[in-house]
């Protein structure tokens, strides 16, 4: 059963109140949860999961690894001390300073598309991933200017100077293609099909976002490399060494 994805419709919800669906072992002896609501986000789309804490009356769960499975279930895994068991009420708790981190490296990776959108390149967005230790937007396209590092990192200060707040739409596939300069083959189908807007620019995206672009930082744009038709753009959001 699909859990319903409580981050979704509003970013700043760490904390909420669910019910315990079931409990289980992982094939690796762990525990996992399984609750009707939740405010943790599951690895996907190049974000990294939250950490956290699940806290039930008898015991709590201290959550190292959110997973979205096909069927749009969130497993909470981790260890439980105490005991946790199907029915109760429990709270979540999201690491505050790990969402954070996450959540500004996240939307910096549509920074950079903006950027590069906004340089009139025609480069198809491919795969991204915006991890502490690894942060990059790749497209399908081959670079041979060799300026362009300084170009979008020209571009990217611009934008965060704009400040954009974004907005939410949940869309239909038609709605999509015409919010969203390039979707996706690969759009899940476990999860709705939002689209985070920011100003007339869209994203199909299921991550969390900064409110306002200022709130990620300093973003440097670090490496732009083309190899067999595949430009990588790498990145690094200042200030958050040590934090995740
Ligand atoms: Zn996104």
């Amino acid at each position: 059963m699909a859990t319903k994805l409580l981050y979704l419709d509003d970013f700043d919800v760490i904390s909420a109140v669910a019910a315990v669906l079931s409990v289980f072992k992982t094939e690796d002896g762990r525990d996992d949860v399984v609750l009707d609501q939740t405010c943790f986000y599951p690895r996907g789309g190049g974000q990294d999961w939250d950490e956290g804490v699940i806290q039930g009356p008898n015991g709590k769960l201290l959550v190292r690894e959110v997973r979205l499975d096909e069927e749009g279930t969130v497993h909470h895994i981790g260890t439980i001390e105490g005991k946790i068991d199907e029915n109760e009420a429990i709270t979540c708790q999201v690491d505050k300073q790990r969402r954070n981190v996450n959540t500004r490296l996240h939307s910096a990776g549509h920074v950079i598309d903006m950027a590069v959108n906004s340089l009139g390149l025609d480069w198809v967005p491919g795969k991204g991933a915006h991890y502490p230790h690894m942060s990059f937007v790749e497209y399908d396209a081959m670079n041979e200017d060799e300026a362009v590092t300084e170009k979008i990192q020209q571009k990217v200060n611009e934008t965060l100077q704009e400040n954009i707040v974004n907005t939410l739409r949940y869309v239909d596939k038609e709605e999509l293609a015409k919010l969203c300069r390039h979707v996706p083959t690969n759009i899940p189908s476990n999860k709705p099909t939002r689209v985070v807007l920011y100003g007339d620019f869209g994203v199909p995206c299921g991550g969390t976002h900064v409110k306002q672009l200022k709130d990620i930082g300093t973003i440097e744009v670090t490496k732009v490399k083309s190899k067999k038709g595949i430009t990588k753009v790498s990145y690094h959001v200042k200030g958050i060494e040590g934090i995740n």
